[in-house]
């Protein structure tokens, strides 16, 4: 099945992301996590491709028992900085010989030092990987987008001429980074819209359930904190349990309002962590078979008035 044939149907498309672990004696973990977030029907899973060697790996091994062991779609996800064209072929034959239909084409973070880039670059943006998987294979593509530009992109409308070109290369969807004030997402799509990218572009929401979470998402991501989530942080900052209700009740309500302003669906960042994913998707109507836009007759109505 190719995803983006999920976002022409009904209802609003609730994804889960999930990453590999570290060491493979971790692989349970995740898979005991995953028959979890199974109960919530989501309609495909990715799976990150991490940086370090054995974890690139998991990547495929996991997405192929997403399909065959959970029977759900799965999202592969694929960087291409330190890889040659040959590698990028042998990985997409692995998943495409196990079955998976898709993947999120990216380009990877580069290395704090610029002589850890090896020799040879194959692919230097995500647009290469993105032409190099259309040209050579039928993979349904999708790509990273930033509502609030790219970290090293100096000029956010620059950005945005960079990801329609990656779109024009190829690609079927968008998945955003996360944010925090939905108004940052509208804005965006506006602005995509009127530079002629059409694809779907679907807001990645990922809960914040510890201070530190905070920190660490500023640092990595570079995307701005507004005043609601400082509240929370001056507020419940010291007491991890009541941090971690506020969290989930703050990404509840950015959920709710973007099923209201009709998006076409929600990429929920797991953190392979289900049952605060479980309390969101619930709450918002997004899981089981009765998905339906916020407010409607999901289980009781929308969580929004209840919050
Ligand atoms: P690109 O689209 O190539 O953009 C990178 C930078 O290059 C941008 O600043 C852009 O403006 C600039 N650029 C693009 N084209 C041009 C051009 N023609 N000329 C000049 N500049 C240009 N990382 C992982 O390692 N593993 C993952 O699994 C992973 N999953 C992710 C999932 C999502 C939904 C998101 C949003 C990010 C994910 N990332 C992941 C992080 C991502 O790899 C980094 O943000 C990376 O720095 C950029 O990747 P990209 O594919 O967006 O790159």
């Amino acid at each position: 099945m190719k995803i983006k044939d999920l976002y022409t149907k009904g209802p609003p498309v609730l994804s889960l992301e999930v990453f590999p672990p570290r060491r493979s004696s971790g692989l349970d973990t995740v898979f005991d996590t995953l028959s979890k977030l199974r109960e919530l029907q989501p309609d495909f899973i990715s799976v990150t491709y991490g940086a370090a060697g054995s974890q690139r790996d998991h990547t495929v091994e996991i997405s192929s028992r997403i399909l065959s062991d959970f029977e759900i779609e799965p999202l592969a996800h694929l960087t291409c900085i330190g890889h040659t064209r040959e590698e990028i072929r042998d990985i997409l034959q692995k998943l495409s010989d196990r079955g998976i239909e898709n993947v999120l084409a990216l380009r990877g973070d580069l290395p704090e030092n610029e002589e850890d880039l090896p020799d040879r670059r194959d692919y230097v943006f995500a647009r290469d990987l993105v032409r190099d998987i259309t040209a050579n294979s039928g993979f349904g593509i999708g790509a990273a987008a930033y509502p609030e530009g790219h970290v090293e992109c100096p000029r956010i409308e620059q950005d945005l001429q960079h990801l329609k070109q990656k779109v024009d290369a190829g690609v079927d969807f968008l998945i955003t980074q996360l944010f925090f004030d939905n108004r940052i997402y509208y804005d965006f799509v506006e602005r995509a819209r009127k530079v002629g990218i059409d694809v779907p572009i679907v807001p990645g929401i990922m809960p914040v359930l510890s201070a530190s979470q905070i920190k660490r998402i500023i640092y990595l991501c570079g995307v701005s904190i507004p005043a609601g989530i400082l509240k929370l942080l001056d507020h419940h900052g010291d007491d991890p349990r009541e941090m971690e209700r506020a969290g989930i009740e703050y990404a509840s309500r950015q959920v709710c309002d973007l099923l209201e302003n009709g998006v076409p669906g929600v990429h929920l960042y797991t953190m392979n962590r289900h049952r605060q994913i479980r309390q969101i998707a619930e709450s918002t109507g997004l899981a089981g078979e009765k998905k339906s836009r916020c407010g409607a007759e999901v289980r009781g109505g929308c969580a929004c008035e209840r919050l």
